[in-house]
């Protein structure tokens, strides 16, 4: 149900120097309670967000974007690392195959330079980051600093380019998002909401969240929800925030997986809800947390934008985590999200077994563009399919279903009492 407050400043601010003096005058919180790289702030120096518009396509806002790099489609992030498979690509090329995605309105990803990194990452980190794709190799001491090369965060190829391309559709997004009314863009890639701000951490080496929120921010917008649906505690983008009354952040995520963190009374400074599901968490539970609590902390917020992190690492087919999830479910959460806010940003995530990964995030297209995702797949999308590879125990002899189907079968459940306990705590003002 859409309600009728006027959207925020940011919707007709066009300098982005006085939009963000104007945010930051009615900013509850003095400047020095902004944690988030407060001396870039106070610079006001909007050239981290500049992109040039024309990449846009002509169809934003009217219809919904995707953003995706041609990068992901060679670049291997270390051998035998969870995240070594195909992701993006089969997403990308399954919207294609089933006339859901073409040209009119998907847009390449440009990569972040590092001055727009630095708008929350330390330099010291972004150059480090850099040298080790110059020379693919990092010292003792930088291994020890930053995390580079250990805790599954690999020295590859393409260590500062790949990121730093998530990291621009995070920035193009957020900013292009914050100068219309509303608009819907969807970055298959983003969603590395573990990235601190001085180290690599779980796989992450910038957070594209928290960049794509500063943008949003920094043209004018006051009031962002970040509702984080990956297995994993979304805790780079929750401590990024904490404190600060402009963000939202809501994670749904298994109980005690790492990194640990995101009790259920964790609320950092005030805003932040932490729903810990236990494992086995099913379609019926998830539904009624989305339905029950997401959706209406994140009405009661009034947010100018809202950013759904799609992490596919919930769904039962994932071998990173325990929850049981379909991937109708996934849908279900996103479209009910999707009316909560004027702009929303989509982005990926977790997500650790190729098909299940490619046929969530192709759905979640679907979703956005408020089509049907349960469909009879063409040839060409089970061709996408079986071309899959997956060095993992579980894709030695893959079911069918990978291959033949887009949607999962339901996995509903009895709900259990866990489930309505986390719905009254975090539903407490
Ligand atoms: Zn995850």
């Amino acid at each position: 149900m859409r309600r009728d407050r006027p959207l925020g400043k940011g919707a007709a601010v066009t300098q982005v120097c006085s939009a963000m003096e104007t945010a930051q005058a009615t900013l509850k919180q003095p400047l020095d309670a902004y944690r988030v790289a407060p001396e870039v702030t106070a610079r006001c120096d909007p050239a981290w967000t500049r992109f040039d518009p024309d990449r846009l396509p002509a169809r934003f806002p009217a219809q919904p974007i995707l953003v995706g790099n041609e990068i992901y489609r060679h670049s291997v992030y270390g051998q035998n690392h969870p995240l070594s498979i195909q992701r993006v690509t089969p997403a990308i090329d399954l919207a294609r195959a089933l006339g859901w995605l073409d040209d009119t309105v998907y847009v390449e990803s440009p990569q972040a330079e590092p001055n727009q990194l630095h708008r929350f990452h330390d330099p010291d980190y972004v150059a480090a980051v850099v040298e080790a794709e110059r020379t693919r190799h990092v010292s003792a001491a930088v291994r020890e600093r930053y995390n580079i090369g250990r805790n599954g965060n690999p020295v590859f190829a393409e260590i500062f380019r790949r990121p730093a391309t998530s990291s621009g559709a995070s920035i193009l997004a957020g900013s292009a998002l914050a100068k219309v009314q509303r608009g819907i863009i969807h970055s298959l890639a983003g969603g590395t909401h573990h990235g601190r701000r001085d180290m690599a951490w779980g796989f992450c080496f910038f957070n594209d969240p928290v960049l794509g929120i500063l943008a949003m921010l920094d043209h004018g917008l006051e009031r962002v929800a970040y509702v984080d649906l990956d297995a994993h505690h979304g805790d780079g983008v929750q401590d990024a925030f904490h404190d600060d009354d402009r963000v939202l952040t809501i994670s749904v995520h298994e109980d005690r997986r790492w990194p640990k963190t995101g009790p259920l009374d964790d609320r950092a400074g005030g805003l932040a809800r932490n729903l810990p599901v236990p494992t086995g968490l099913n379609d019926s539970e998830f539904a009624l947390l989305v339905t029950r609590a997401v959706v209406p902390l994140v009405d009661r917020f009034f947010p100018d934008a809202l950013v759904i992190q799609t992490g596919a690492d919930g769904l039962a087919d994932d071998p990173q985590a325990k929850l049981e999830l379909s991937n109708r479910a996934l849908w279900d959460a996103v479209a009910a999200l999707l009316p909560t806010a004027p702009r929303v940003l989509v982005v990926g995530g977790g997500g650790y077994n190729p098909w299940s990964v490619a046929r969530a995030w192709t759905g979640i297209w679907a979703t956005v563009n408020g089509r049907d995702p349960d469909i009879a797949l063409t040839p060409e999308a089970e061709r996408i399919l079986r071309d899959l590879t997956w060095n993992h125990s579980r894709g030695r002899n893959p079911p069918d279903h990978w291959f033949t189907t887009l949607a999962d079968r339901r996995n509903p459940g009895p709900v259990r009492d866990d489930i309505h306990r986390i719905i009254e705590a975090v539903l407490k003002p």
